[in-house]
């Protein structure tokens, strides 16, 4: 087994949003963290499957795309140089003479005095219908992520369930595709109640068909999707249609295998139980992000962005000890580009006019 003797501060697991903001307060407290993700890109679940949905709940950014919201954490978290170790997926966590040891799937282990577990919602697996020809048919029609808009242009698409990815499709969808029908195998919704009411709107305008209590009788196609059947679930009336793309939402399930083996406190849906500032069952180990629940706890990026910065401020305490300084607000990078240029900011004068004299220690990039 591969060993990285070096003892780090702190080691997080996950390289999602919750992830890469906690890197970020943890360097601006004065550490040096790890990221360690299991993929081999950083963003988590808005990079992985909803790059090009919008988002609009982000505080100060009106509206960007998951994968913009991505690259812009990205960048942010960046400034403060953590240490990234892509395809690293976290398979057990041991605790030797206070230390962590942190092993992964390709046999590397990484030792560390704090850990934040950020695995949102794990590797993602979702939730299968069972209907005939769910998986015939996947990835010739039948989907659970929409990666490309385009994809579904001038197509009649079929959208199935009640949470936030369905609103949240059709309401996207809407001007791109033919046409949208949503279904529903109940009456109410999980989702957001701004994102329901915005679909029962485009509904009663004709703009989209909805029909609730509906679920999915079975599909039909050559080699792909061309028809799709689907009954009223209470009085077992069929309609079927031709529809070319079918979106199911009925949720992806968290895989916590891994993480059951970790010794954490977990509720009885897997997630991990945390307590006051973040922290688990287990000493030196917090829990942020999609990956923790307690009391009044919101799967919203804004409540997780507020956890990874009492995290960080938690881990500094836990390893430097009280009253050493914790996540801040931050000065800003050492060094900042004017336009096409790089200035060191220990150089400039007080009026924000760079010295002269230090004109030599500008980069001018190309
Ligand atoms: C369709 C959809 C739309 C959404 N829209 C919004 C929205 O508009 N606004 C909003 O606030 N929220 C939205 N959310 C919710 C939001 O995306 C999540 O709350 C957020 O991604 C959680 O961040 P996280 O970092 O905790 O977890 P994740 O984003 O799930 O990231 C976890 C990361 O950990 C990695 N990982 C998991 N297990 C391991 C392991 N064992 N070892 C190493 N790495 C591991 C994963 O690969 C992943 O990269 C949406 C969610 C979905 C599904």
């Amino acid at each position: 087994m591969e060993k990285t003797e070096k003892i780090l501060d702190v080691i997080i697991i996950g390289g999602g949003p919750a992830g890469l903001m906690c890197a970020f307060y943890c360097g601006t407290a004065g550490m040096k963290p790890m990221i360690l993700e299991a993929l081999d890109f950083l963003g988590g679940q808005s990079a992985a499957l909803y790059p090009e949905k919008p988002v609009y709940d982000i505080p100060g950014i009106i509206e960007c795309t998951g994968q913009e919201l991505a690259d812009s954490l990205t960048d942010q978290v960046m400034q403060i140089e953590p240490m990234i170790e892509y395809n690293q997926s976290v398979e057990e966590l041991k605790q030797v003479d206070n230390i962590w040891n942190i092993h992964c799937k390709s046999g590397k282990v990484f030792k560390c005095k704090a850990i934040v577990v950020a695995t949102g919602k794990g590797a993602f697996s979702p939730i299968k219908l069972g209907f005939p020809g769910e998986s015939e048919y996947l990835g010739k029609g039948v989907t659970y992520t929409v990666k490309q808009l385009a994809a579904f242009k001038g197509q009649d698409v079929l959208i199935v369930g009640g949470g936030d990815s369905a609103m949240d499709w059709t309401n996207t969808l809407k001007d791109i595709a033919k046409s949208i029908t949503l279904i529903h195998r109940r009456d109410g919704f999980k989702a957001h109640a701004g994102a329901v009411n915005q679909v029962k709107a485009l509904a009663e305008s004709g703009e989209i068909n909805m029909f609730i209590p509906y679920e999915i009788r079975k599909i039909e196609g050559k080699d792909k999707v061309e028809k799709v059947t689907i009954f009223n679930n209470q009085t077992q009336e069929e309609k079927s249609f031709p529809v070319q793309s079918v979106i199911l939402c009925a949720g992806f399930r968290p895989t916590t295998e891994a993480l059951k083996k970790w010794g954490l406190d977990l509720n009885e849906k897997g997630m991990i139980k945390t307590h006051e500032i973040c922290k688990t069952s287990l000493p030196g180990i917090f829990a942020i992000g999609d990956a923790t629940e307690y009391t009044g706890k919101r799967h919203l990026m804004v409540m997780e962005f507020g956890e990874a910065a009492s995290a960080a401020g938690a881990v500094s305490t836990h390893v430097y000890g009280k009253g050493k300084g914790g996540a801040e607000w931050w000065a800003g990078p050492k060094k900042k580009r004017t336009g096409n240029v790089e200035v060191d900011k220990d150089s400039e004068n007080k009026t924000g006019q760079q010295n002269p004299k230090d004109k030599e220690k500008q980069t001018v990039k190309s």
